[in-house]
C-alpha cells in the first residue's frame, strides 16, 4: 500500500508525512482505493448481495464508502445499527444479527423495518413474536444457524461449532418451523451462518454450504419460503507471508457446485476481507531500551490502539519509516501499556531506529480502531480516510481530559 516517490513515502497520492505534520500518532490510516478494489473482487466472485460486517470498521466515512459501493449492511448491536442508519444506510440494506439482543434492541429495530432480524435462539424467536405483536408489525426475519462447522480458525473467533454460543442447532430446524406456524407477525425467509473469522480451508466453506441447502431446503419443503441465503463472513486476509493462500474464486467454485441450480438470494458478510489490507497504524518510537539483551523499541501506540497481538497473538508486519541506516538491528517492537502482553512483534530485523522514528503497522484496517480503548487513561487514537491526493480526518479523539471528566465523585467522599 506505501509506495515512495523520491524516496519519500506516499499512500496513493498523498504524502504520509504531510499527513503525519496534522495528526498526531497514534493514528489509523486508510485507502480508499484498497478498499474499492477488495469490494469488487468480492462482488466479481460472489454477487451483489454483499453486506460489510461494520464491527470490522465502523467508521461512518468507511460505512458512506461502502454504500457508495452499493453495499449493504450487516450489525451485530444497536449501537451499530443506529451508526449505519446515522451514516445513510437504508433500513433495507441492514441485516441484524447478534447473539445477545436486547427487548429494546428488538424493538428499534422492528420501528425501523430493517430488511432482516436474523434470530439466534428459540427464545428469541418468542420474544421477538410478543414485541411484534405489541407494535402491531409484521417483521422479516431470518434465523441464525450453528452448521456445526470447525473453521480451522483459532478458537477465539470460531462461531460455527456447536458448542460455540452463535446460532440454533440444525437439529432444531423441526421446532423452529413448529413454532414459526405459530408466529403470525413473523415472517421467516432468510437462514443465515457464520462459522468464524479467518477461515482459508475451502473445505470448511464447501461444507457450510452443503449444510445451508440442506437446511434451506428442509424449511422451503415444508412451506416456509426461504428467499434468502447468507453465508457468512470470515474471509481469510494473509497478516504473514507464511499464512495459508485464501483464494475467493474456490469459494465461488464451491458455491456454484452446491447452490448452482437454486433460486435462493445468496449474500455474504465478509468484513476483515474489505478493509484489513486497506489501514496501516502509524506510530511513533518514544523511547529506546536493552533489558535483558532484548532490543526493544517503545512506540506511542499500545495494547489500547490496537489488540489483536495481544488478545489472539496476532501477527501484524512492522515497517519503518526510516531506511536510511545501513545497519540493521534485532528488535522487539512494543506499546506504552503497564503490561506484560502489550507487545506488537518480538525479534523482528529493521534498519537501525531512533526515538521520534515513525513505524508502520500493518494490515490493521479491520480489527484496529473498533476495538481500540482508553486504557490506561489514554486517547483513542485517530483515523484518516486517503482518496487519490486527498485526505481527511474521520475521527477525532475526544482529549482524555474529557474523558477523566465524565467521572462521577458521589457527594459522600
Ligand atoms: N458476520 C458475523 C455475524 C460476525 O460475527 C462476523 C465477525 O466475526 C462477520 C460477519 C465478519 O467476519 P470477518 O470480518 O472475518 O469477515
Amino acid at each position: 500500500m506505501l509506495n515512495f516517490k523520491n524516496k519519500l513515502p506516499y499512500i496513493e497520492d498523498v504524502s504520509l508525512n504531510d499527513v503525519i505534520k496534522v495528526c498526531q500518532t497514534p493514528f489509523y490510516i486508510y485507502s480508499q482505493s484498497v478498499i474499492i478494489q477488495k469490494v469488487e473482487i468480492t462482488k466479481k466472485f460472489l454477487g451483489k448481495n454483499i453486506f460489510f460486517s461494520v464491527k470490522s470498521n465502523s467508521n461512518q466515512a468507511i460505512l458512506k464508502l461502502m454504500q457508495s459501493l452499493n453495499i449493504g449492511a450487516d450489525v451485530v448491536s444497536i449501537g451499530e445499527l443506529k451508526r449505519s442508519l446515522s451514516a445513510g444506510f437504508s433500513p433495507k440494506k441492514i441485516i441484524f444479527e447478534g447473539v445477545g439482543k436486547s427487548k429494546n434492541d428488538l424493538i428499534y429495530a422492528i420501528k425501523k423495518n430493517i430488511r432482516l432480524i436474523n434470530v439466534e435462539s428459540i427464545e428469541e424467536i418468542k420474544i421477538l413474536q410478543k414485541l411484534a405483536f405489541e407494535q402491531n408489525k409484521d417483521v422479516d426475519i431470518g434465523v441464525r444457524l450453528n452448521p456445526n462447522i470447525d473453521g480451522g480458525t483459532i478458537s477465539k473467533i470460531s462461531t460455527g461449532k456447536k458448542t460455540d454460543k452463535f446460532g440454533i442447532e440444525l437439529y432444531e430446524i423441526d421446532n423452529i418451523i413448529n413454532l414459526i406456524s405459530n408466529c403470525k407477525n413473523l415472517n421467516l425467509i432468510g437462514i443465515s451462518c457464520h462459522i468464524g473469522s479467518q477461515i482459508s480451508n475451502i473445505d470448511a466453506y464447501k461444507n457450510t454450504f452443503i449444510e445451508m441447502k440442506k437446511a434451506a431446503d428442509k424449511f422451503s419443503s415444508s412451506g416456509i419460503n426461504i428467499k434468502h441465503v447468507d453465508l457468512g463472513g470470515g474471509f481469510h486476509i494473509q497478516y504473514n507471508k507464511n499464512d495459508p493462500k485464501f483464494k475467493i474464486e474456490e469459494v465461488k467454485k464451491e458455491l456454484d457446485n452446491c447452490f448452482g441450480q437454486s433460486e435462493y438470494e445468496l449474500s455474504f458478510e465478509p468484513g476483515r476481507f474489505l478493509v484489513a489490507e486497506a489501514g496501516i497504524l502509524i506510530t511513533s518510537i518514544i523511547n529506546t531500551k536493552n533489558n535483558g539483551g532484548i532490543n526493544y523499541l517503545i512506540v506511542d501506540a499500545g495494547m489500547n490502539t490496537l489488540v489483536r497481538p495481544a488478545m489472539y497473538n496476532a501477527h501484524h508486519n512492522i515497517t519503518v519509516l526510516n531506511n536510511q541506516s545501513l545497519k540493521s538491528q534485532t528488535y522487539t517492537v512494543a506499546g506504552p501499556i503497564c503490561e506484560s502482553s502489550d507487545v506488537f512483534i518480538k525479534d523482528i530485523n529493521l534498519p537501525e531506529q531512533n526515538i521520534d522514528d515513525i513505524l508502520l503497522i500493518e494490515d490493521t484496517g479491520a480489527y484496529g480502531k473498533v476495538m481500540s480503548s482508553t486504557y490506561n487513561s489514554r486517547a483513542l487514537p485517530s483515523e484518516v480516510l486517503i482518496n487519490k491526493g486527498d485526505f481527511a480526518i474521520i475521527f477525532n479523539p475526544e482529549k482524555i481530559e474529557n474523558d477523566i471528566n465524565k467521572d462521577v465523585i458521589p457527594n459522600w467522599l
